[in-house]
């Protein structure tokens, strides 16, 4: 609305300060024109512009106005002289400045473009304004876009489970806001910056928030790839704002989510130039230099990558208190499921227990997820309350995506499927080392036409039987329709993807491998975090890439050894498969204890 009437006024202002100057316009007359003028003998007087080899003259006019003005361009600078001399001759009084008059209106039109510019500008510095105090509109580049998230106590530290000692950690952090001074009484020391780090969805966020809430402090949150804008120095006075901001709000919380775009490791810059983002990063290294550590400002930041953030941000008296959110273990994630299960109806028989050990290696995030995706399953299916079957489908769902119903199967990819997925289950339940088997099933789901879900167990290390377990596992869908069919198909181009990452895994990094021996080869990575290659000789390289290759070809030999051997397993189950399309854990023992 405002850039519109700006507009208007802009254009009318244009038009008059052009007819100011259209009312002293001289008439044109062409270069041939100019001797008749001067020997008419009404000519009152001439300047003469040489530069430009102007000729401007005035002869007087019947009607007002009274004098009527002339200009012309000499048709050279012979031809100009010419008219210089003819002047002359005639005694016409000439002139080789312009006349003052003239020289008048031009500054005031120009006066008028100033002035113009001026309130525009006044204009936009007021917009400004206006956006410190909220209002938006086109010219705030610099503001920060933190938002004002949660002035009240919203989310506390009862919402948030699976992280025990992170939360304890961060108690601390709560008496301090609630009193700011008195903690500086004792001489406590309490860091400006708190760095949470973990996967996506482990609940930083969530964690971060609960921090104000519990002091009843407000929250003020922003996301670290707000600040890298096109234009330099955005950033920069965007992370100033936001800093002032908090400084008027204080004691509050400073939340900065996915601090690894600002704080990365700083390179040396190409060309000897400061780029955006570091610019940015030093505005920030101020301000956390700059608050005093009393005046109740915490900052939080949150990164998933806490490897690669510059050195100089994680100094003492920036974020020099680190604090892991892990991924939530098995009571953990019962608790979680139990937070957000809080408003849904459970039937009798639903134990979260049971939810929560088929959730092996979900987040915060996916279990919230699992409970919300479970309650429109039982809505859609219009029960009264949500079933244990409901959080099973809902595990399934969120895990592998949703059902594809509308996928109709070949008799005969049904068969193969069955069978592959009956040696994916035949490898778990026989292998020593590998996870349990908690159900297989044939119903095709995000892009599997079928899947064997394992449940493991929450462990912190792996012995190098069970990780060779995993990869027999992951190869035995394959070695199974090889074993039947004698053939083999697409379907299973990501079970070897896997099963090759977890041996390179292995060999390259973990030195579990007899020839290639201890040593740690891994990938190197450019300042930007690109890879540029393993850090090995090219010797070295062949030896390990043959390593994988040998490794992986046992490893599937033992395995289709396995099936062979127990064929009469792996065609019951399979047929099983054919006939229920999905097994569960109780199903799948029974049938390889008949047989
Ligand atoms: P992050 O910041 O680590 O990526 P979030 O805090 O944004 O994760 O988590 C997203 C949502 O997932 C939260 O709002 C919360 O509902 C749920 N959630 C994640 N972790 C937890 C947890 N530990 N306890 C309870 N809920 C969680
Ligand atoms: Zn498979």
């Amino acid at each position: 609305m405002g850039l519109i009437l700006w507009v208007g006024v802009f254009l009318l202002l244009f038009n008059f300060s052009n007819a100011l100057r259209k009312i002293d316009q001289p008439e044109k007359v062409s270069a041939s024109e100019i001797k008749t003028h001067f020997l008419s003998g009404k000519v009152k007087g001439v300047v003469f512009e040489i530069e430009t080899l102007n000729v401007q003259w005035e002869e007087p006019a019947n009607n007002p106005p009274a004098i009527k003005k002339f200009i012309a361009r000499a048709a050279g600078q012979g031809h100009f002289n010419e008219l210089v001399a003819l002047a002359e001759k005639e005694k016409i009084p000439f002139d080789p400045a312009p006349p003052p008059n003239y020289f008048w209106q031009s500054l005031l039109s120009n006066l008028l473009w100033v002035v113009l510019l001026v309130v525009f500008w006044i204009w936009m510095m007021k917009k400004q304004t206006e956006q410190v105090s909220g209002r938006g509109g086109p010219f705030g580049f610099g503001q920060s876009k933190a938002k004002l998230i949660a002035q009240k106590a919203e989310k506390t530290f009862a919402d948030v489970a699976g992280c025990e000692e992170a939360k304890e950690e961060i108690k601390e952090i709560v008496d301090f806001l609630k009193n700011p001074s008195g903690f500086a009484r004792l001489g406590a020391r309490i860091p400006k910056g708190v760095l949470l780090y973990g996967l996506p969805g482990t609940g930083k966020t969530l964690l971060a928030k609960a921090v104000a809430g519990e002091a009843g402090v407000p929250f003020l949150s922003t996301n670290g790839s707000k600040f890298i804008e096109m234009f330099v120095g955005v950033g920069a006075s965007r992370v100033r704002d936001l800093f002032e901001s908090a400084r008027k709000l204080a004691p509050c919380v400073v939340f900065i989510d996915e601090i690894d775009a600002v704080g990365k490791k700083r390179g040396f810059a190409i060309g000897g130039g400061h780029d955006e983002r570091e610019q940015t990063l030093d505005a920030l290294l101020e301000e956390l230099d700059g608050f005093d550590k009393n005046c109740g400002i915490v900052v939080m930041a949150a990164t998933n990558r806490p490897d690669i953030l510059d050195e100089a941000l994680v100094r003492p008296g920036r974020f020099d208190r680190q604090i892991m959110v892990p991924k939530p273990e098995l009571t953990g994630r019962e608790m979680i499921l139990k937070i957000h299960a809080r408003n849904a109806v459970l039937g009798p028989e639903v134990n979260l227990l049971e939810v929560a050990k088929d959730t092996a290696g979900m987040v915060g995030a996916d279990l919230e997820n699992v409970v919300n995706e479970a309650v429109l399953i039982a809505t859609r299916k219009k029960k009264d309350y949500v079933e244990q079957s409901d959080f099973s489908e809902a595990v399934d769902k969120v895990s592998m995506g949703p059902a594809r119903k509308s996928v109709k199967l070949t008799e005969k990819e049904k068969q193969r499927t069955a069978y592959h997925e009956a040696g994916h289950t035949l490898a778990a339940m026989l292998t020593e080392g590998a996870d349990p088997v908690h159900k297989v099933t044939i119903i095709p789901r995000g892009p599997a036409l079928g899947f064997t879900k394992q449940l493991p167990e929450d462990r912190h290390s792996i012995t190098k039987k069970e990780l060779e377990a995993m990869v027999a596992v992951c190869v035995a869908g394959r070695a199974a329709e090889e074993v039947k069919f004698g053939e083999i198909t697409t379907g299973h181009s990501n079970d070897f993807e896997k099963a090759t990452l977890l041996l390179k895994k292995m060999i390259y990094e973990l030195g579990m491998d007899e020839e290639t021996g201890m040593a740690v080869y891994k990938e190197k990575a450019d300042f930007w975090g690109n890879p540029t290659g393993l850090d090995a000789s090219q010797k070295t390289k062949e030896l390990l890439e043959r390593a994988v290759k040998t490794k992986l070809a046992k490893i599937y030999n033992d395995v289709k050894e396995l099936l062979v051997r127990e064929v009469n397993k792996l065609d019951k189950l399979a047929g099983q498969l054919m006939e229920k399309e999905t097994l569960d854990a109780n199903e799948i023992r029974a049938i390889i204890n008949s047989s």
